[in-house]
């Protein structure tokens, strides 16, 4: 990934999405806001507790860094699940009501439409498909991971935008990382019972009760699966909890943080 300054707002972008003008796309992190700890300073999340005018005021901060009304975004109330959403006009970003409610994953080809998901460890996944001239977000934890939203995305685009794989380009951003994701018994247990099924996706098991969850690898294999090509997946490779100075980890501040967006828009 590449970081660049707009505004004071540090802003990462992927390399592979980066040179296709046909969209603007961004990582937040969490330095450029005003919020106070635990939740400093770019905390975009009404939903974690904050000051709701300082979210705001965050969420109008990044607007301006990206040169777009705020009133542009959308964002979804995430629920963990594997539910996609075709977004045909913006949600706006005022309150935590105006969010669409219960999916972790957009679609669209409308232009100037703001797609945006927030995170504090689960991984963001930003789409675009140059021909068919349509995007999408998604958000996905173990949970999400498990109900395979990654795929429901691109089976949406497929459906949806009459997308082919081939042409789909899939940026897998900052989130908790292999060295980091530690889970017990009913994670590790679900996934090696059905290990046909999730193959690859623990990283190093080192008892029942104790292993590490490789989101990246599970949700780049679940791409790869329905056809999109390794050379069009970037992962990031940048763990929150190791960068935990960079971006809002909920393992590493034990629950009570900021939550950093990954946005992308199509542009006119
Ligand atoms: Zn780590």
């Amino acid at each position: 990934m590449i970081e660049k300054y707009a505004d004071n707002v540090p802003l990462w972008s992927f390399q592979k999405l980066l040179p296709c003008k046909e969209i603007s796309h961004f990582i937040s992190t969490r330095n450029g806001g005003f919020s106070k700890p635990p939740y400093n300073s770019l905390n975009l999340g009404f939903h974690v507790g904050d000051n709701p005018e300082t979210v705001l005021e965050n969420r109008q901060r990044l607007a301006t860094a990206l040169g777009i009304p705020s009133d542009n975004f959308t964002t979804v109330r995430q629920v963990h699940g594997g539910n996609v959403v075709t977004v045909k006009k913006p949600g706006g970003a005022l309150h935590y009501d105006m969010a669409v409610p219960e999916t972790d994953a957009m679609i669209t080809d409308v232009p100037n439409i703001c797609l945006m998901v927030l995170q504090a460890d689960c991984v963001p996944m930003l789409f675009f498909d140059a021909e068919k001239k349509a995007i999408g977000a998604s958000h996905a934890g173990w949970k999400g991971t498990l109900s395979k939203i990654a795929q429901n995305t691109v089976r949406a685009l497929q459906e949806r935008f009459n997308c082919l794989p081939k042409d789909i380009y899939v940026g897998i951003g900052p989130s908790i990382g292999p060295c980091c994701y530690e889970v017990g018994a009913e994670i590790i247990s679900k996934i090696t019972s059905n290990s046909d099924v999730y193959e690859g996706y623990m990283g190093a098991v080192i008892s029942e009760n104790k292993g590490f969850f490789n989101l990246w690898e599970a949700n780049k294999r679940q791409l790869m699966q329905m056809g999109i090509p390794e050379k069009n997946i970037e992962v990031a490779q940048i763990c929150t909890r190791c960068n935990h100075d960079r971006f809002f980890s909920y393992r590493y501040q034990q629950k009570e943080t900021g939550r950093f967006g990954a946005g992308i828009i199509l542009n006119t």
